[in-house]
């Protein structure tokens, strides 16, 4: 498939829901959108294997549907799945809340705590997962260990790569067994479609790829494309947004009116010796408190100009969000307490914008406190 058809240096949108049929073999080579091989996939499934070095990749409808496709896959009636405690809020609903219903169990463990691991290890283990950067208090588990742990006792290994994007980490190349993503995010980073992808070992992208063809979990051709365009910028993105966060952070730690910032990047931060080791950049995603808890949360981004008060995260727009309130509002107060979590907590999402701007933003904000 060449990505320059009839040499259109963008590529066309395929919109056809079904193609000639020219002797494909069996059901899945049949050339339909469900099947996720018309050529608008079969282009982006090879850039984003491409960019995280992995033998095969696949785009799905949302990050969601990469995440629980997958799991469908690896894990059948009977399995028991180890999960990171604190993950993406519909990811740690699926794992709690929906797995039972397969006959699916699951343990959670302490990213931080590789020694506590083995203890909840059980016969029937199938697969552990975890996320490269937590949601949203920014916390990097122990990566290396996981994948250590995951090959010794010969089990599957799953990361949400989302926060880090393929751009400052790649995870497959410190040995995971697959890496997810909601394209949604900075994949994509214009804030404007739902998309997901997995990559890995092309067998295992293989049955997911069938299971997606049951699930029906597909990406529409025209999404593909708007997909692809956004990743053509990713790299200067991410690059843009790893360096205006380190400084919005090293200016929010400096304030006397916040009490803690969340971010890797920050020297003090305890995860800082690990993220500068496993990444080649930090991020766009900070979290903080301000002194006051909920009241000054609300206060200081009402009085804001520039960022957007609005879940969601990657885009070239800054967005603000008291995730207690939004993305987390679906933990029970001792959840939310458990993963720490307070009312408080602010988390914002880096854009594009001028970083001159968004500092002046933060500090007049700040200032009329
Ligand atoms: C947004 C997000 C998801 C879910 O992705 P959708 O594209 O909204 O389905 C999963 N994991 C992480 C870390 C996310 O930020």
């Amino acid at each position: 498939m060449d990505p320059r058809v009839l040499g259109a240096v963008s590529m066309p949108v395929f919109q056809s829901s079904t193609f000639e049929y020219t002797g494909e073999i069996g059901y899945n080579s049949i050339r339909y959108i469900r099947l996720n091989n018309t050529p608008n996939h079969i282009v982006l499934n090879r850039k984003l294997s491409e960019i995280e070095n992995a033998e095969a990749a696949m785009v799905t409808s949302s990050g969601m549907a990469a995440i629980t496709t997958s799991l469908l896959t690896i894990l059948s009636k009977g399995d028991h799945l180890l999960a990171q405690n604190s993950l993406y809020g519909g990811t740690f609903d699926f794992i709690t809340k929906d797995l039972s219903q397969y006959g699916i169990e699951y343990d959670l463990i302490d990213g931080d705590s590789p020694d506590s691991w083995e203890s909840m290890l059980k016969p029937n283990t199938k697969a552990v997962y975890v996320e490269s950067i937590t949601n949203p208090l920014m916390q990097v588990c122990d990566l290396k260990s996981v994948v250590r742990f995951a090959k010794d006792k010969k089990i599957i290994s799953l990361i949400d790569n989302t926060f880090t994007s393929p751009v400052n980490f790649k995870p497959l190349d410190i040995g995971f067994d697959l890496s997810l993503h909601s394209c949604t995010k900075y994949l994509n980073g214009h804030n404007d479609i739902v998309a997901g992808a997995v990559c890995g070992k092309a067998e295992m992208i293989e049955k997911i790829s069938h299971k997606l063809g049951h699930l029906g979990g597909t990406l529409d051709p025209h999404t593909c494309f708007l997909l692809q365009r956004g990743m053509k910028t990713l790299a200067l993105r991410m690059r843009y947004q790893n360096e205006s966060a380190l400084e919005i952070a090293e200016f929010l730690r400096k304030r006397k009116e916040i009490e803690t910032v969340n971010y890797p990047g920050l020297t003090s931060n305890k995860y800082y010796k690990r993220a500068s080791e496993l990444f080649s950049g930090f991020g766009g995603m900070i979290s903080f408190e301000i002194k006051g808890g909920e009241p000054s949360a609300e206060k200081f981004i009402k009085k804001l100009t520039l960022p957007i008060y609005a879940p969601s995260l990657g885009g070239v727009e800054t967005l603000i969000i008291i995730p207690s309130k939004t993305s987390h509002a679906g933990l029970s107060e001792s959840e939310k307490k458990a993963q720490g979590i307070s009312s408080g907590l602010i988390r914002l999402s880096v854009g594009i914008e001028n970083t001159r701007d968004l500092i002046e933003d933060i500090d007049q904000a700040l200032s009329r406190l």
